[in-house]
């Protein structure tokens, strides 16, 4: 029954929320102004490692917190905010708070910590990102972190000559670059191809499958393999059970990530509950020689 009942509760939460904005003018000119207002948000959730499970990092991940529609989530204004090129300020914003928040506490982070940003691919061909990168890692020269950008497929990336240059830039900056929903787009096998990429994220699709049929389970062990032989870093996204856990524990995953370990949560909690209780010999992200 759940299985029916929440998404169409997902659906029913979507339309009511822009009914609600609906009346409040147009969502594009809401948008605007909740930029000004600083309204765009990031919650943080935990990244561990796969065999012991210590804190490594951190992906953000934009929240809209509407004065009076309340928390909205990003599946609701992402698309617009890339359609009308409002992710690229957006974007920054997420950078610049968690920089502003982070790099004072810089030093109860263990070695080679990682934050992570979704990177829209309509910002992959703005130079403009090298430089916000820059920024984000200077805010925190005393104690220095990894800065890790998860690109999507939503909106397809062209290997165009400012792309190319781009990454090729980050890449020297020390900047990780990751695939995220590994294996459920067309494209990311042409991206590993075409780009220095450094992590895969497995889509929490296939995580959600562990346990149910056998040609599920071997959708997952060869999406999983797939992802090894590549031999970049490699995080299991969506994990909610300890069944999937235990499952997974054969694989020997760098990462894992999930509400098993920590949800979203705002940055003053996630700092409460993760800077102290961080392990100083987790091993983070590194580049690895291309398979
Ligand atoms: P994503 O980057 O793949 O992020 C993972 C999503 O799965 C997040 O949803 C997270 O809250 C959720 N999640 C994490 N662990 C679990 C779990 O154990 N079970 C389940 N069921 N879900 C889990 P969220 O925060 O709603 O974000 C949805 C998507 O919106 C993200 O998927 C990302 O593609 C996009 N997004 C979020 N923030 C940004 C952003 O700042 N910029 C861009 N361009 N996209 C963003
Ligand atoms: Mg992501
Ligand atoms: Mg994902
Ligand atoms: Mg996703």
């Amino acid at each position: 029954v759940s299985v029916i009942i929440f998404p169409f509760l997902g659906v029913l939460a979507g339309i009511t929320t822009w009914l609600l904005l609906g009346r409040m003018g147009s969502p594009l000119a809401q948008m605007k102004s909740a930029l000004l207002n600083h309204q765009f948000i990031p919650y943080l959730q935990p990244l561990v490692e796969g065999d012991n499970y210590a804190v490594i990092g951190a992906e953000a991940l934009m929240r809209w917190q509407h004065p009076k529609v309340g928390m909205i989530p990003p599946d609701q204004f992402i698309p617009l905010a890339e359609q009308s090129g409002l992710i690229v300020p957006m974007t920054q914003m997420m950078m610049k708070q968690v920089s502003n928040y982070f790099a004072p506490r810089a030093s109860q982070l263990p070695i080679g910590f990682h934050f992570s940003f979704n990177i829209s691919a309509s910002h992959c061909t703005d130079m403009g990102l090298l430089e916000d990168c820059k920024a984000f890692l200077a805010a925190f020269f005393d104690h220095p972190v990894l800065l890790v950008l998860e690109l999507t497929e939503r909106e397809l990336i062209c290997p165009n000559e400012i792309t190319t240059r781009l990454f090729r830039e980050l890449h020297k900056l020390g900047v990780l670059l990751a695939i995220d929903d590994f294996g459920t787009g067309h494209s990311s096998l042409s991206y590993v191809q075409q780009f220095e990429i450094d992590a895969l994220k497995i889509d929490q699709s296939f995580i959600a499958k562990i346990g149910t049929d056998a040609l599920s389970a071997h959708i997952v062990d060869n999406v999983i393999d797939l992802a090894k032989r590549l031999n970049l870093n490699i995080v299991a996204e969506g994990i909610e059970t300890r069944k999937q856990a235990e499952y997974l524990r054969a694989f020997k995953l760098d990462y894992l990530q999930g509400y098993l370990f920590g949800r979203p949560q705002p940055m003053s909690e996630f700092a409460k509950q993760w800077l102290n209780q961080i392990n100083p010999t987790a091993i983070p992200y590194s580049r690895k020689p291309r398979a």
